[in-house]
């Protein structure tokens, strides 16, 4: 199988909420097809007079409530993920109000309520599927047909991986991850910056400050939301939770069940700040984007955890990730909430008990046990919305890890039975034996029984 050769900065991502399949990956389509039609020749822009997006899948089934369209829009107009502001999707919020593109010499007026939402069954490679064209009447000046395969991720028909370095210590399962630092006996957060290193051409150094970065952001994120109350946008109603939670833990001094409920609270404040469209980090995905930022608030000021410990405890969840995304997914429309939240509580677990300076073995097992405890979990958000179940799934993802990080630590390592590949391996069949109807459709489930909006 070939080596994982994903880098740290394509898994853990900067974007605005609420999906990075529906928003991260959208906008990065609409960004990817105006920068080709500035390639194409002036008398084809000269003639462009109309442009047509159709989305597919669970693009269309649930785009409008992730705010497809909105990403779609600003990508067009020259958003990047990454440099967004906060507010950067809530000006496409009128569907009809045109804004014109800049087709490079020519502009071209396009409005929200444009895009197409086709069939959500349908035989493209992957099920979040765009299909972009720039036409003269009838006639296709441009076409690309683009797949957001999850995590912010984009793929297109005739992609090719971009060149890059290989790995300095190749793997692509947990077993040969282990064989390496046993025969080399280095620690895995080194040799995952060293990989880093040999990939991307980063130095350790740029390394370091692009994860203090992305810690930032996400300690940022848990600050906004538990300093938020209100409602959440959309016709749901929803109301913010994390704040008046955060105060409970706070008057319980943040002791016994109080510190449960402020794990809670940190996981349900990034979570909302997702939900409403706010920037974060995809920890796999942006639905899934509160577990991680709740432990690294957590540890760093409940446990007083260095920011060292916590550099390194992101890099293990980071090997952890690499490694369901490489042999399953990361993706709700592939495998169900299994491989977003599920797998962001398995990264946690693994970080918990890393930053902790556990053995290896320990690490594993948390994230093993983790994973476990979410095989078989749907994705099924009420509305098309990241709201229901996703929210109150981020908190108990992040108390989940706590716990699988309790029993990895506290029992003898013997005692483990299945490793983290099975579990993995069990989450890719899972993933495919799951109903189509159970990956991000709202059309089954939960979604469906609730019928207010
Ligand atoms: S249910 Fe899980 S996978 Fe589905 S949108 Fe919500 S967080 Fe993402």
């Amino acid at each position: 199988m070939a080596s994982i050769t994903t880098s740290i900065f394509e898994l853990l991502k900067i974007g605005p909420g609420p999906s990075s399949s529906h928003t991260i990956g959208p906008m990065r389509a609409g960004f990817d097809f105006m920068r080709l039609i500035r390639e194409l020749p002036e008398a084809d822009r000269q003639s462009a007079d109309d442009l047509e997006i159709r989305l597919f899948g669970s693009l269309s089934a649930t785009g409008e409530g992730h705010g497809t369209p909105r990403a779609i829009m600003s990508g067009l107009l020259g958003s990047q993920p990454d440099t967004c502001g906060a507010d950067t999707l809530e000006q496409f919020m009128d569907k009809d109000k045109s804004f014109d593109l800049d087709l490079g010499g020519k502009t071209l007026a396009f409005a929200p309520g444009r895009i197409i939402m086709d069939a959500v069954q349908h035989d493209y490679a992957h099920p979040n599927t765009m299909i972009f064209r720039l036409k003269v009447g009838d006639r296709i000046l441009l076409e690309r047909i683009y797949y957001s395969v999850g995590g912010g991720f984009l793929r297109w028909d005739g992609w090719e991986e971009p060149e890059r370095g290989a790995p300095l210590h190749p793997y692509s399962t947990m077993a040969e991850l282990k064989k390496h630092l046993r025969d080399k006996s280095m620690r895995l957060h080194e040799l995952i910056l060293a990989n880093e290193t040999a990939i991307t051409g980063a130095t350790e150094e740029e390394i370091n400050l692009g994860l203090d970065h992305i810690i930032a952001v996400m300690e940022q994120a848990v600050e906004n939301g538990i300093r938020t109350s209100g409602v959440l946008p959309g016709p749901i109603g929803l109301q913010r939770k994390a704040a008046a939670m955060y105060d409970r833990a706070r008057q319980e001094y943040f002791q016994g069940p109080g510190f449960i409920k402020a794990l809670n609270a940190y996981a349900l404040a990034a979570s909302e700040e997702n939900a409403a469209g706010h920037c974060v980090v995809t920890a796999p995905t942006c639905g899934a984007a509160g577990v991680i930022p709740a432990i690294i608030f957590m540890l760093k000021r409940h446990t007083g955890a260095l920011q060292t410990e916590v550099r390194e405890g992101l890099l293990a969840a980071c090997a952890i990730g690499f490694l369901c995304k490489h042999n399953a997914s990361i993706s709700g429309a592939e495998v169900g909430c299994q491989g977003e939240v599920g797998v962001a509580s398995t990264m946690a677990a693994a970080m918990i008990a890393y930053a902790r300076g556990y053995r290896f073995q320990v690490t594993e097992n948390a994230a093993e046990i983790a994973l476990e405890h979410h095989l078989g979990l749907t994705c099924d958000p009420v509305g098309g919305f990241v709201q229901i179940p996703c929210i109150e799934r981020n908190a108990m993802g992040a108390v989940k890890a706590f716990n699988a990080y309790l029993i990895a630590s506290t029992l003898d390592e013997s005692y483990q039975k299945v490793d983290l590949d099975k579990a993995i391996r069990a989450m890719a069949q899972t993933g495919r034996d799951m109903s189509n109807k159970y990956k991000e459709t709202s059309e089954a489930g939960l979604a469906l029984s609730f019928t207010e909006c």
